[in-house]
């Protein structure tokens, strides 16, 4: 039995809910029986790409090495969440090169209202300066411009959000059950 693999990209700003969106799709492809891996830009940071900075350069080089990885899992039939804030349009569209089978999701809430609910305390320490190269404050962040979903999450329910994603990956194909090869 083969099942089609497939990266699930979520990029946006701090706080803008790429967390926690991850977490609810997680659990719901998983009760679905799907298997799946989830590669957080915070955990791999600790890992995998541990001891990159937050240049432009260091930054492609964690979105590289996170693709990398992808790229493999996609292969071998499991479904990727990727929750990073990648804040560059070109290294993900060249990591979507790559990989192929891949669903860019932009969870967009306007930088105020990520500011306004700074769940890690983050915005403030890089107002105060303590904090440099933050992206959306000092350092850019280029949104897709064509992304599969985009979930407005200072709009729209978690639940909202979460079945948006859902309902493109089916569209697509990546949740039908396992085809015999
Ligand atoms: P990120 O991982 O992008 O840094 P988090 O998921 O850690 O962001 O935080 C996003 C915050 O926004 C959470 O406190 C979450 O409860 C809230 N939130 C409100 N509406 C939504 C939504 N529709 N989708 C995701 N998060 C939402």
């Amino acid at each position: 039995m083969k099942q089609r693999g497939v990266t699930v990209w979520l990029t946006g700003l701090s706080g803008a809910g790429k967390t926690t969106i991850t977490q609810a799709l997680e659990k719901k492809i998983l009760d679905a029986g799907y298997p799946l891996e989830v590669l957080d830009g915070d955990i791999v940071r600790t890992n995998l790409t541990k001891g990159l900075g937050f240049s432009k350069e260091d930054r492609d080089e964690n979105i590289r090495r996170i693709g990398f990885v992808c790229r493999l899992l996609t292969r071998h039939g499991v479904i990727v969440l990727v929750s990073a804030i990648s804040p560059y349009r070109d290294i993900r569209e060249e990591v979507r090169g790559k990989i192929g089978d891949f669903v860019e999701v932009f969870v967009n809430a306007p930088l105020a209202v990520c500011e306004d609910r700074d769940v890690k305390g983050l915005y403030k320490r890089a107002r105060a300066g303590e904090i440099k190269s933050f992206t959306g404050i000092d350092d850019p962040y280029e949104a897709p411009l064509n992304p599969e979903v985009e979930c407005r999450t200072d709009l729209e329910t978690l639940e909202e959000s979460v079945n948006k994603v859902w309902q493109k990956l089916e569209e697509m194909g990546y949740l039908a059950k396992p085809v015999a090869v």
